[in-house]
């Protein structure tokens, strides 16, 4: 029996008051630590705009063992050698994903505890098969559903990355499909990367007309050195590095500590009106107001 859980958390005694709640953005990723790519930007809706940000995770995590060794001794448990990974990290790893949920403000965790098969040698081959995949979309379209969301989040499937990764952007682009056209969420692939190398161009996987973007160019960049309120020294690489410090038992992950400073997006052509509606949304999310930069190319 495959439990899904919805677990609140707890606001930050520090956080504004909730003003009027947009957007509405749910989160869906393969993996706990994949929110990472969105940090910055969930951090900013949940805690800055009196937003909601929701967060579905479809696999347990339980393949995240390979550079698990550090954490052994945090956590009092063997969790590097590939069968006590795959039996003591899924606990792990969701109050991981709990904690740096707290961090960003997310509202709901929805765990569909899905096998992590892992990979061998290659995790673009990652393979998906073991997911009840009928459960996952009739979480999905529930969620879809019973909540007006205003974005979703997941992955860019670019043709090189994780299999999950695809496999999660194809169902939700699927759930959102089955929506009517007036009711369908912007769908945004996310990707972490550096302000200084050039956006990769993604218009869709060429065997998959579903994967389809509205623009082959972001149409969202979040700048991660942007200033933090009126301090300059702060600036919300600070909010990646926590959600990054929370997924203690992913040891190499530890090491993309300051790497990446932009956030980006690309939109779906799944939803009429995409651009035009993340231009709003890059508006309220910008705190510098340079949004003409941010839609160079469109
Ligand atoms: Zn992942």
């Amino acid at each position: 029996m495959i439990e899904s859980l919805a677990v609140p958390s707890r606001p930050l005694e520090s956080a504004p008051a909730v003003r009027a709640a947009w957007p509405k953005a749910l989160i869906v990723m393969a993996h706990p630590d994949d929110e990472y790519a969105l940090a910055a930007t969930a951090y900013r809706i949940s805690r800055e705009l009196g937003g909601v940000v929701d967060h579905v995770v479809i696999t347990n995590g339980a393949g995240g063992y390979r550079y698990a060794a550090l954490a052994e001794a945090i956590y009092g448990v063997s969790i590097a050698r590939e069968a006590d990974g795959r039996a003591n990290l899924p606990a792990i790893r969701r109050q991981e994903t709990l904690n740096a949920g707290r961090v960003l403000g997310i509202r709901r965790h929805h765990f569909l505890e899905q096998t992590d098969s892992g990979f061998e040698d290659d995790c673009a081959g990652a393979s998906w098969h073991a997911w009840d995949c009928a459960l996952v979309r009739h979480r999905l379209a529930g969620l879809l559903g019973g909540d007006d969301y205003d974005f979703v989040f997941t992955l860019l499937p670019s043709p090189g990355c994780h299999g999950h990764h695809r496999a999660t952007a194809r169902l939700v682009l699927e759930a959102v499909a089955d929506l009517p056209e007036e009711c369908r969420p912007v769908v945004l692939g996310a990707e972490a990367g550096r302000l200084a190398d050039a956006p990769c161009a993604f218009g869709g996987l060429p065997e998959d007309a579903l994967t389809r973007t509205a623009a082959s160019t972001p149409a969202i960049v979040f700048d991660r050195n942007a200033p933090f309120g009126n301090q300059p020294a702060l600036n919300y690489q600070i909010v990646a590095n926590w959600v990054i410090g929370e997924h203690k038992s992913q040891g190499l992950f530890q090491t993309d500590c300051g790497k990446h400073d932009a956030e980006r997006f690309w939109a779906f052509a799944v939803t009429p009106h995409a651009l035009e509606r993340c231009r709003e949304l890059a508006r309220r999310l910008l705190p510098t107001g340079r949004v003409g930069d941010f839609f160079a190319g469109l």
